[in-house]
């Protein structure tokens, strides 16, 4: 079958590192005439609520997403974090939200960690930090990233998180986030499905991959995100079989955060591949 939607079904708004608004989001998908939108922010649902009244003015079908980070250990009981995005889900689960503010806590308790060996640098960004983050907001390295770029330190985010933030650099420091088991759990409980984001993205190699795949299937997870903004025809390719040899369904969203990031626009993510079941076939 081919795909009839035009779907949209992993971006972030201003609740998590986004740079627009829910308001503003949904806009942009009007422009780019996307006709279902999920908003996915980083371990918040903050932004749902104001991102369903323009949907329903603009006659978008919104679907209430969230996009919660995980720590996957492997069988050589190697960490990996892994994000796995909730669709459909219903944000006043308390299950849900009990499991999101866990996220949080590891968050701001990251985020000072960061911030501390950043200072011993001699880098202090606390302010250019604290001046991005809206009420009840969430702190994620994308901030810390630029405000690292507002105060010279770095050229831009590539440049910010290989010089201080990624992984074995100098502040990296790792989250304490949740289990597979408990995301899947958590998005399931709150009436969701639970699908991998960005696959390609972790650059793990085939057999581990596979065995994140597995993993998440024996866990009752059930879609897989095959199209994303920053991926070849390749990966894509690969990400279509492991969803055949896992059954699972497919999702396919851009990870938009800001319209300044032109290869991951809202809405302008090459088809669903005719071959995979799409996602939107299990929402009612
Ligand atoms: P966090 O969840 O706080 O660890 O932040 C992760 C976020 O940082 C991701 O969702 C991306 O939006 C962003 N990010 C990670 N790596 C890069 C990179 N190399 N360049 C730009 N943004 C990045
Ligand atoms: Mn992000
Ligand atoms: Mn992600
Ligand atoms: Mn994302």
């Amino acid at each position: 079958m081919t795909q009839t939607i035009k779907a949209d079904l992993h971006c972030h708004s201003y609740y998590s590192d986004g740079t627009l608004s829910p308001t503003e989001v949904l806009r942009l998908a009007a422009e780019n005439e996307v006709q279902m939108l999920a908003l996915t922010d980083h371990d918040s649902t903050q932004g749902l609520a104001e991102a369903q009244k323009n949907a329903d003015k603009l006659g978008i079908q919104l679907i209430p997403g969230v996009e919660i980070s995980v720590t996957w250990q492997d069988n050589s009981n190697v960490n990996h974090v892994i994000h796995i995005v909730g669709l459909n889900i219903d944000a006043n689960n308390s299950v849900l939200q009990n499991g999101l503010s866990e996220n949080c806590l590891a968050r701001s308790v990251r985020s000072e960690k960061i911030i501390k060996a950043l200072q011993e640098i001699e880098i202090d960004i606390q302010a250019a930090v604290d001046e991005q983050i809206p009420e009840g907001g969430l702190i994620t390295r994308t901030h810390i990233a630029r405000a690292l770029i507002a105060e010279g330190y770095a050229k831009n985010m590539d440049k910010a998180f290989k010089k201080y933030l990624g992984k074995g650099k100098r502040a990296y420091v790792s989250g304490q986030w949740a289990s597979l088991e408990q995301a899947v759990s958590w998005i399931q409980q709150a009436g969701g499905v639970a699908v991998i984001a960005h696959p390609m993205r972790y650059r793990m190699n085939a057999t581990r991959l596979d065995a994140l795949v597995q993993d998440f299937k024996a866990i009752g997870g059930e879609a897989l995100e095959v199209v994303t903004a920053t991926q070849d025809v390749n990966q894509t390719a690969r990400c279509v079989q492991l969803t055949k040899q896992y059954d699972l369904y497919a999702s396919t969203g851009s990870d938009f955060h800001s319209p300044q990031q032109l290869w991951a626009m809202l809405g302008r993510c090459p088809a669903l591949p005719s071959t995979v079941t799409p996602i939107w076939q299990v929402f009612s």
